[in-house]
């Protein structure tokens, strides 16, 4: 019922898209009277402005007094012509051509003479009070003064009518004019939406959102997301032909929300939709509001969706939706008033118009755990479609989509290449292609070959590589130890993922070295495949310990790798004998968290995470002093080569002593790949 109720309220203001314009819009001011009040602004500022500099740049008219005039010019026959101003009590004085030579003007005017010469006048100005009997006076002077040429008189009125006004109006216009631009800047401005024009400074709204673009994209140009593509479809089939499933009474989701990391194709899969289905697409940013003016979100909400709905039907898009649509209340420190605003305009948007207007929303997050459950409520984002990074086969699709424009050699390995970049997003993949394309271009290549597409991964993985950054001898040698280290422990421990590659050369800012691995692409870990992965992190530091008998700063992250997994193996998994089958996962860990555990159970978390790195690295310790031959050719091999791939540290230290089979043999489908791909 109060549902109801909500919705008449709402479709009284809104529900006719056609007859609202000549109504007049509703609460905000409509597009009509805003524009045209901003121009009046515009109009009124530039002539003042103009008026202003007119009058500044005009020549001045130096003021003399009246005795002046008459002794120095009128009675010389130098006046060309006289000019009283009827509404200033002014005279004007225009001086011959010929008479501006004379020393008397160059001393009055002094440097100024050049530009009145240029000019024709007034050159010279006298106040007169009884302005309308000027002429009198000049009569009886020329009466009094037979020798005298007479000089016509020609009184004028100023047309400065609103000259004082200007003084007093300006200002204030002025700050009017600003204040509009700096709403405009800061996005604000409840109505308007004219866009274009001279307030397209700053951010205008129309960079807010696309205003129902047209877009070419279609599911051709997105790779991989076949089972995203397969539940999209409906939606895409609806859009196309709304009747054929309202008229058997079917109620399409009013929204759907796609879930996933970013540059996995999120934004891609929304506008293919809208470019399959030949409806306009409006899209924008959850996170554009954050630093927005009260009343602004909630204003912006309300004009996409009346825009929206005169498209109709179409698709909106909202990017970043935690932004917005964060859980309310629930961040004490910062309560967001503005956000919550914005949210409940969205919220009310969504339940004002029917499953028929033909508009769907489809919103895109990292985050759904964050949302605030109303969004997530049945006839608003009720749908979820979760979009993962892509497994083997989904990355050669989209390399093959990002190759087409690439001139690219015949013996190009697209599967090798897919093998390589575990973990890699959409984004990234483009990101390398386009890399590899410019690297070629760079060695003045006709193509772009596998060797390139090699620089270009590695490039994308680790910064830019820094081959001339000045690392000690001594510094290298423990860099080489360390990194043998974890690729010794990784070829000798069953459960640890195949070596790719093992290099010493420093990439990006962090990383001095680093082993790179191919991870499986798996879903579940068991206790083994966790402690193997921890020993083989550990892998580094131990070694340096073997060798060296001192440890060194190398390997930090390393080691936050090792807490981190141990502490989620305790608290998460549930894989600790002692605390037991418990998780204690909050999902928002980043906001205000009450350990939901005692100061005990607390005590044996930390003792058990403790003592599981303790017998992780116990037992990295015992592996690399049994293998201490192995790590010493490795490392030395390193210290010569820089680098040494797969098969070189076979030919150093014999084949590995396990084949490479999956571990858990199930069809779970394959998903992000593990996070720890690399150890530094
Ligand atoms: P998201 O919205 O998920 O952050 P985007 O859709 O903006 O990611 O993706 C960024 C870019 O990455 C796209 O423009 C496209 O070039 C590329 N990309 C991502 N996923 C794919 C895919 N599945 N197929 C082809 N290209 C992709
Ligand atoms: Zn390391």
């Amino acid at each position: 019922m109060n549902n109801d109720s909500r919705n008449n309220e709402k479709k009284g203001g809104s529900f006719n898209p056609f007859k609202k314009k000549e109504t007049g819009g509703e609460g905000g001011s409509s597009k009509g009277p805003s524009f045209s009040f901003y121009w009046i602004y515009v109009i009124a500022a530039v002539v003042l402005i103009g008026y202003q500099v007119m009058r500044g740049v005009s020549p001045d008219a130096r003021n003399i007094t009246e005795l002046e005039f008459k002794q120095k010019m009128l009675s010389q026959n130098d006046v060309a012509k006289l000019e009283p101003v009827k509404n200033k009590d002014i005279v004007r004085v225009y001086i011959t051509r010929d008479s501006l030579d004379k020393k008397v003007y160059k001393d009055m005017l002094g440097d100024k003479l050049v530009y009145a010469k240029s000019s024709k006048g007034p050159h010279f100005q006298f106040g007169y009070s009884k302005i309308d009997d000027y002429q009198e006076n000049l009569n009886k002077y020329f009466t009094d003064h037979p020798e005298v040429r007479e000089v016509p008189v020609e009184p004028i009125t100023d047309p400065e009518f609103f000259g004082p006004l200007v003084n007093f109006l300006f200002p204030i216009l002025m700050f009017g004019l600003l204040m509009v631009l700096m709403m405009r800047k800061m996005g604000g401005g409840a109505g308007g939406g004219g866009g274009g024009g001279i307030f397209s400074i700053g951010k205008s709204k129309a960079q807010l959102f696309d205003k129902g673009t047209k877009v070419n994209i279609t599911f051709k140009d997105v790779a991989g997301l076949d089972e995203a593509k397969q539940e999209v479809m409906e939606i895409v089939d609806f859009l196309k032909n709304p009747k054929k499933y309202t008229a058997l009474g079917g109620k399409i989701p009013k929204g759907a929300l796609l879930v996933g990391p970013p540059g996995t194709g999120k934004t891609l899969l929304a506008k293919a939709m809208a470019g399959e289905a030949q409806v306009p697409f409006f899209s924008m940013s959850g996170s554009d509001f954050v630093e927005m003016f009260v009343g602004v979100g909630a204003s912006r909400v309300r004009d996409l969706f009346k825009q929206a709905r005169e498209k109709a039907p179409c698709i909106i898009f909202i990017d970043e939706i935690d932004a917005i649509g964060r859980a309310r209340g629930k961040n004490v420190m910062m309560s967001n008033d503005e956000r919550e605003n914005t949210l409940n305009q969205l919220l009310v948007e969504m339940d004002g118009f029917g499953g028929d207007s033909g508009i769907i929303i489809l919103a895109a997050t990292n985050r759904p755990d964050v949302l605030d459950s109303a969004l997530l409520r049945p006839g608003r984002f009720d749908r979820q479609i979760s979009i993962d990074k892509p497994d083997v086969k989904g990355r050669e699709a989209i390399f093959l989509v990002h190759l087409k424009p690439i001139k690219r050699s015949e013996t190009l390995d697209i599967h090798k290449l897919a093998e390589q970049t575990p973990g890699f997003a959409g984004a990234d993949i483009a990101n390398v292609c386009n890399e590899a394309a410019l690297i070629a271009a760079r060695k003045g290549k006709d193509q772009v070959e596998m060797d390139d597409f090699q620089d270009a991964i590695d490039r994308v993985i680790g910064g830019l590589e820094k081959k001339n950054k000045i690392i000690l001898p001594e510094e290298k040698k423990i860099i080489a130890y360390h990194e043998a280290g974890h690729a010794v422990c990784g070829w000798y421990l069953e459960h640890a993922y195949p070596l790719l590659k093992v290099t010493i050369v420093p990439r990006g800012v962090a990383a001095l070295g680093y082993a790179q691995y191919t991870p499986k692409e798996q879903y579940l870990y068991n206790t083994e495949q966790l402690t193997d992965q921890m020993c083989m992190t550990l892998g580094g530091r131990a070694s340096e310990e073997i060798f060296f008998n001192k440890i060194s700063t190398g390997a930090q992250n390393d080691l936050q790798q090792v807490t981190k997994l141990s502490y989620a193996m305790v608290t998460v998994y549930g894989m600790n004998d002692r605390v037991g089958n418990i998780s204690f996962y909050d999902p928002q860990q980043d906001q205000y968290f009450t350990k939901p555990y005692s100061e005990e159970t607390g005590k044996i978390i930390d003792e058990e995470v403790r003592k599981l790195v303790d017998q992780a690295y116990q037992r990295t310790i015992e592996l690399l002093t049994e293998k201490k031959a192995e790590v010493e050719k490795i490392a030395l091999a390193l210290l010569d080569r820089e680098v040494l791939h797969q098969q070189d540290v076979e030919d150093l230290i014999g084949k590995r002593p396990f084949s490479e089979k999956k571990i858990l043999a199930d069809d779970e489908p394959s998903q992000d790949s593990n996070p720890s791909a690399q150890t530094e």
